[in-house]
């Protein structure tokens, strides 16, 4: 095993000059221990979200090669500010975009994927003994085009990079203090957990837990990479994930996660035949489309309904697919519903227990909160409802499987 340490620091730790200069100086305690360094970071604050909307200001569907040149920008900055404030600090480290450390990646732009990483410039400039800064979320394809790679692409980045350099750890930095049951923004009484497995994080952020992105997880668990998540403004130790381990908390229901990006799209009036579902979905996912639930009504008259959810991000590019695929089938009017959110419930010991469905429904029926949607996995139960009654359903159900307890 190596000497290295990988680092990620998320858009909040960098947001401003005052906390770039705090990440500098954390970064230095760990420097002066004698460990080879090469530091990932996302870009400052809300600049992504910002430069997207720019994006859709000048234009109803951007090019997402443009896109990628655009939003590809916003960790080129901060690499370059984190590098000066460590050279003021008194110490050697130099800053890389995502193509000049050879993050190449497929053409599949805003959301590519690593094909491999040519480390040798890192390696170099580590054993210079200098700290290497990369940007996150972005590399090339072969043809040099600038690709990113999905929203929260920075995790990624950091443990792919981990994986190359055989580093010795893999810690992702972030605005709290681990994983917790739920959202600690909507859960105050959320519980920080000591250990999470692969499995059960994949199944958070899949769902919504947006503190680390599921492809990062996914390359973590394949190749048994160990992720640490712990804070940026504190010392306090962190969540450990990974392989499923006999001291890891038994316990049924371990997180409750929210997501409010999705939208439900509604096709009516398809015919209700073999091929329909087939060919509605192919075209969907020729667009590059992920599909997340789906529902069909019972058809009484030959006809039917069906509805999905996929991400509100694309929403402009789903409608487009599912109406071309409506009006191939012959079926009827495409809608939008973007006034709904996901609730899950997520635990490895879901697979062997029953009446957790039921007590999830219950405790959201009390609530007076109708429940539109439902999808269930080995371990993990979720439902879509109105986007307004989210929080308090997260709250509930919390409550109601005493999360909040070890
Ligand atoms: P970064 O900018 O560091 O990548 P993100 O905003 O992507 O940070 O992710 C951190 C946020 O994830 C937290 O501020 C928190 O609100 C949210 N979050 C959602 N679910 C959880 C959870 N179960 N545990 C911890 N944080 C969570
Ligand atoms: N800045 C990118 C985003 O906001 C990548 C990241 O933060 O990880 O999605
Ligand atoms: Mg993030």
């Amino acid at each position: 095993m190596s000497n290295i340490i990988v680092q990620k620091y998320g858009g909040t730790s960098v947001a401003d000059p005052k906390r770039i200069s705090g990440v500098a100086k954390r970064i230095i305690s760990y420097r002066r221990k004698g460990v080879d360094l090469v530091v990932v970071v996302s870009a400052l604050g809300d600049t992504t979200d910002n430069l997207l909307k720019l994006a859709n200001q000048v234009s109803y569907l951007p090019s997402e090669r443009e896109i990628d040149m655009l939003i590809s920008t916003g960790e080129q900055i901060s690499v370059a500010l984190l590098a000066m404030a460590i050279h003021k600090l008194g110490y050697e480290a130099i800053s890389f975009t995502g193509a000049q450390v050879g993050i190449i990646t497929d053409s599949s732009h805003t959301q590519a994927r690593i094909i491999r990483i040519n480390a040798a410039r890192i390696k170099r400039e580590l054993a210079e003994k200098k700290i290497v800064i990369v940007a996150g979320f972005q590399g090339a394809d072969l043809s040099r085009e600038i690709t990113t790679l999905g929203r929260g692409g920075s995790d990624l980045t950091a443990v792919a990079l981990a994986k190359v350099l055989k580093a010795k750890a893999c810690e992702i930095y972030t605005d709290v203090e681990g994983i917790y049951t739920a959202d600690p923004r909507i859960v105050p009484a959320a519980r920080k957990l000591e250990m999470v497995s692969y499995d059960e994080m994949l199944e958070m952020a899949s769902r919504g837990a947006q503190v680390l992105q599921t492809r990062c997880v996914e390359l973590a668990k394949r190749f048994n990479i160990p992720i640490i998540v712990r804070s940026s403004f504190s010392s306090k130790g962190g969540t450990m994930i990974s392989k499923e381990a006999k001291k890891m908390e038994k316990v049924v229901v371990s997180a409750v996660t929210l997501n409010k990006n999705e939208s439900k799209i509604t096709i009516r009036d398809l015919p209700d035949r073999p091929g329909v579902a087939a060919k509605i979905f192919k075209i969907i996912a020729q667009e590059g489309i992920n599909v997340d639930m789906i529902v069909q009504n019972i058809s009484r008259t030959g006809y039917t309904d069906l509805s999905f959810t996929a991400a509100t991000d694309n929403l402009a590019r789903t409608l487009r697919a599912a109406r071309k695929a409506s009006e191939e089938i012959g079926g009827g009017t495409v809608s939008a519903d973007r006034d709904i959110a996901k609730v899950s419930i997520v635990g490895v010991g879901m697979k062997s227990h029953s009446g957790i469905a039921a007590g999830m429904f219950d405790i959201l029926a009390k609530n007076k909160i109708n429940i539109e949607m439902i999808s269930t996995s080995e371990i993990s139960i979720s439902c879509v409802i109105r986007k307004r009654l989210a929080q308090r359903a997260v709250r509930a159900i919390h409550k109601q499987f005493k999360l909040e307890k070890p």
